[in-house]
């Protein structure tokens, strides 16, 4: 059993590696798909003696040179890191091409900013296939390989072709749309894309929503059926299942009573006594709804003029894929709105919107997400959120209020927030109202209701369940066989 081995593959390597002069340093990284990684690796009992070795697939995005450099100074760390290197010319097309302009926009319902460019959908099989190359070269048959998210779709088709009894699951991280937007992808991507994902033993999604869009996608375009969520094709089984990814509980709970979380917290509240705080932090994205979310505020502040200088508006943007105009050109949208509110609302005492376009820290996040009194989140399309479960999940004094987009994957879990079409900037600036004045008794109720729901399945339950799903597809499937 113990000769098996884990390879987790993600479009990046989870490290940053930065380059000042000659000096290069190596930053680990510390996202949501790491935790999960070493959680599970670290405190399943009954999976910890599963895999001999575990590696993590990536891109560095340095050169090779760089990397052999790089690799040098890594922290000592439990997994193997294997690179994936392509041209520049190649990872462009296929990150900010065909991932970042094609799928995602698409994925996330935004079809008039899809681009179809054939020469990008070449460079992202291109690239796809420099990462089946890095992989073969090291796995063995009944491995165990976990390929996340849409960078990476025809994958596991690629790694089933050359070594058929590999483990593979699958999970796409953004939405799965419904075959009525997927059906724009000219026919042969349509096609590729599906039967890549269907390479895989498992393929998992957020919601269920996302997982019928798949089925059916699967059944118009392959003309495949499936039973009670099982797919037979190429003689194999494949499931299709949900697994709404989270966060890490503990962690952003404890954070509550952390040394520089209460100082910043302290600081904020200090800052801003006297003022109700409304709190949003997102990447720049189109997706995310940040003009909408500044025009309902603003609607907000016309129709309650009591709460003029009353309240103020903590936005924070961090900024994104900076190499696409679609990105820039929103920075430059917001830049004028988030001006123009605090010149013509505000005055010399009192700005409405105090705006930061940079990333925080965790205890600078955390320290914000507990001093406010409402997180306003309110994306035009999501595929989970995560930023709503960790406000959910920091909040141990059950105080403040969530408004939460009903486009976003959390909103299926998170059903005790106060949800929102985030189009609806009338009923957006409503439940603003609703939010602030809310009894302390009803938003301590919402609270548990929500954090309940996230203590009971962490990232930790999810990466359990998606392994043991894994293994019992692939029982079936020998059985079946
Ligand atoms: N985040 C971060 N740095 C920041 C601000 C936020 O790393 O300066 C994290 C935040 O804690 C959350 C993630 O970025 O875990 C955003 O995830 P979400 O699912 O909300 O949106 P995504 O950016 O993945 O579309």
């Amino acid at each position: 059993m113990k000769s098996r081995r884990l390879f987790i593959i993600s479009n990046r390597l989870p490290m940053t590696i930065q380059k000042e002069g000659n000096e290069l340093t190596v930053i680990p990284s510390a996202g949501g798909l790491i935790t999960a990684i070493n959680n599970y690796l670290k405190n399943s009992k009954a999976n910890a003696n599963e895999f001999s070795e575990t590696f993590w697939v990536g891109m560095p995005c340095c050169n090779p040179a760089a990397w052999t450099e790089a690799a040098k100074k890594l922290p000592r760390s439990k997994y193997t890191y294997l690179p994936v290197f392509t041209s520049s010319k190649t990872y462009d097309q296929y990150y900010n091409g065909f991932s970042n302009s094609t799928i995602w926009p698409l994925f996330h319902y935004f079809p008039s900013f899809t681009e179809y460019n054939t020469e990008n959908y070449h460079c992202y099989v291109q690239a796809n296939a420099a990462f089946a190359k890095a992989l073969i070269k090291y796995a063995r048959p009944g491995d165990v390989i976990w390929i996340h998210d849409y960078h990476l779709l025809p994958l596991a088709q690629m790694l089933r072709t050359a070594l058929p009894e590999l483990t593979i699951g699958f999970f796409l991280h953004i939405p799965f749309p419904s075959y009525e937007i997927f059906r724009l992808l000219p026919r042969k991507w349509q096609e590729e894309l599906l039967y890549g994902m269907l390479g895989a033993d498992l393929v998992g999604f957020h919601t269920i929503d996302y997982t019928a869009h798949f089925l059916q996608c699967v059944r118009m375009i392959l003309g495949l059926e499936h039973d009670m969520h099982v797919i037979e094709h190429e003689n194999r089984l494949i499931k299709v299942d949900v697994f709404p990814i989270s966060i890490d509980f503990d962690h952003f709970n404890n954070g509550y009573d952390h040394e520089q979380v209460v100082q910043t917290r302290t600081l904020i509240q200090e800052k801003f006594s006297h003022k109700k705080i409304i709190f949003s932090v997102d990447r720049l994205d189109y997706t995310k709804g940040v003009s909408n979310r500044l025009r309902a505020y603003e609607l907000f502040l016309q129709r309650n003029p009591q709460f003029k200088e009353k309240v103020v508006f903590i936005l924070v943007i961090v900024p994104s894929r900076e190499g696409i105009s679609k990105y820039t050109e929103r920075k430059k949208i917001f830049d004028e709105m988030i001006g123009k509110m605090n010149s013509t609302m505000g005055n010399i005492h009192w700005q409405p919107i105090i705006y930061q376009y940079n990333s925080v820290s965790f205890e600078e996040m955390v320290g914000l997400y507990t001093a406010c009194d409402l997180a306003l989140i309110t994306p035009l399309r999501d595929g989970m959120n995560l930023v709503a479960k960790e406000f959910v999940a920091s909040r141990k004094d059950k105080k403040g209020v969530l408004v939460l987009s009903e486009m976003a994957g959390a909103a299926r879990e998170l059903t005790s927030a106060l949800t929102i079409n985030p189009n609806d900037v009338d009923e957006v600036a409503d439940k603003i109202l609703e939010g602030l004045e809310m009894p302390e008794d009803e938003k301590m109720q919402r609270l548990e209701a929500m954090r309940n729901r996230l203590k009971q399945y962490d990232v930790q339950a999810w990466a359990v369940d998606f392994f043991n799903q894994l293994h019992q597809i692939k029982e079936k499937q020998r059985a079946f066989q």
